[in-house]
């Protein structure tokens, strides 16, 4: 790089910062990284929503939920580690010295394999990083075996740290802590520290026994994920009540292989858009999230189409990467993380002049309209109540055929 561009580096710098504070200034809908969390409200952040086909602006499934505790302290808890997550947990800049509990769905690789950097990570945890999930049909292919595993896998890396001290006499939160429970028991409490308490429930996916849903209660809200799964009337049972509920559906998937799509794995072991609107009407969520869809211009339209001819009427979402919802028991508010590219990994300081994070707390009717800048996210096409909608694929079936393909 030349001097002279050199030259012109703090002055890109500051073009940023006043970017970001007239962004941030303007538009209500964004969370500002070190935005605090309401006290006895449940903060819900995708930071990843799609598929293993990870693309830059929807990485594999992860959600971050953060109880308010007090309006100043959280805690942190992930529901899945999916491929590339942890690049918008450093986003949100959240401290990742704690978020140190974490619950696997199931062992598929686009819900854990970010466990690998967030267990290497380990600069300021102040303990071990807690995985709960579920067992297998055989020792070799539950939680317990695959932390191991991981543990095996970055074994030269722990080594290097070690060996250069890096952490120091006694420290602990280098560790990783797999607490494997029963994946075949019926609402089962797995969980129960501080007031968070954590059930997990059969789910079915690729016929392979293993994955669960799970569900959390604190302070008498209610978050429901299904992690993978085909629809289950005993999912439905599970989850009734819930404030809200994150359920997985397949739509389109892009860049399968031709074998992949023959062998229609997908659509065999996933929920289609129509039938998770089936589980949401019978649910009757506060909120209801469709998540694990591969969502561009091209197919937001109709999978919202087919979610609302099972669905008509409740309050909807389909997950966006960096979707914010802060859960009370009054109101549930939608927001998107607003994330600058210096911010990124959590450099970025704002300065004492940006606004009040305090400021973007007044939002409290959830709204439908999915609230992307169209100068930053060209890809998605928006719904909004009342627009009149593309008309449904002539035939439903083909949404979910022609995303037949490999695991999930
Ligand atoms: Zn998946």
């Amino acid at each position: 790089m030349a001097l002279r561009q050199l030259a012109l580096l703090p002055a890109l710098a500051l073009l940023s910062v006043l970017l970001y504070a007239g962004l941030s200034h303007a538009d209500p809908q964004y969370v500002l990284g070190g935005d605090v969390v309401p006290a006895n409200t449940a903060r819900i952040i995708a930071l990843g929503t799609g598929t293993p086909n990870v693309y830059k602006d929807q990485l594999a499934t992860s959600y971050l939920i953060q109880l308010g505790l007090d309006g100043q302290n959280v805690t942190n808890i992930l529901f899945d580690v999916g491929t590339g997550s942890i690049v918008n947990l450093y986003a949100t800049q959240v401290s990742l010295a704690n978020v140190a509990t974490v619950f696997l769905s199931h062992l598929h690789s686009d819900h854990i394999t970010d466990l690998a950097p967030l267990y290497a990570l380990a600069s300021g945890r102040s303990g071990p990083l807690q995985v709960w999930g579920p067992s297998g049909a055989s020792p070799d292919l539950g939680t317990n075996a695959t932390v191991a595993g991981l543990k095996a896998f970055l074994g030269w890396d722990q080594a290097s740290r070690n060996h250069v001290s890096e952490f120091p006499a006694g420290y602990t939160g280098n560790q990783i802590v797999a607490h494997e429970f029963n994946y075949s028991v019926p609402n089962q409490l797995v969980y129960n520290q501080s007031g968070v308490v954590v059930y997990s429930n059969p789910a079915f996916h690729y016929d392979t026994p293993g994955p669960v849903s799970l569900k959390l209660q604190w302070r008498n809200l209610t978050i429901t994920y299904s992690g993978d799964t085909v629809p289950l009337t005993t999912f439905v049972d599970f989850a009734l009540g819930s404030d809200v509920v994150i359920h997985e559906a397949v739509g389109p998937v892009y860049n399968l292989s031709a074998a992949a799509i023959a062998s229609k794995n997908i659509a065999l072991n996933h929920t289609t858009a129509v039938q998770v609107g089936q589980i949401f009407q019978a649910i009757q969520p506060r909120l209801a999230i469709a998540t694990h869809l591969s969502l561009r211009q091209d197919t937001y339209v109709p999978l919202v189409s087919a979610i609302r001819s099972s669905f008509p009427a409740g309050p909807l979402a389909l997950a966006q990467d960096l979707a914010v919802w802060d859960v009370s028991a009054t109101s549930i508010q939608q927001r998107r993380f607003l994330v600058i590219p210096n911010g990124v990994g959590g450099l970025f300081t704002a300065p004492s002049a940006a606004p009040n994070p305090a400021g973007y707390k007044f939002v409290t009717q959830f709204d439908y309209n999915w609230p992307f800048p169209a100068t930053t996210h060209t890809g998605l096409q928006l719904y909004t109540p009342g627009q009149a909608l593309a008309p449904l694929p002539a035939n439903p079936a083909s949404v979910a055929a022609s995303s037949t393909s490999g695991r999930h």
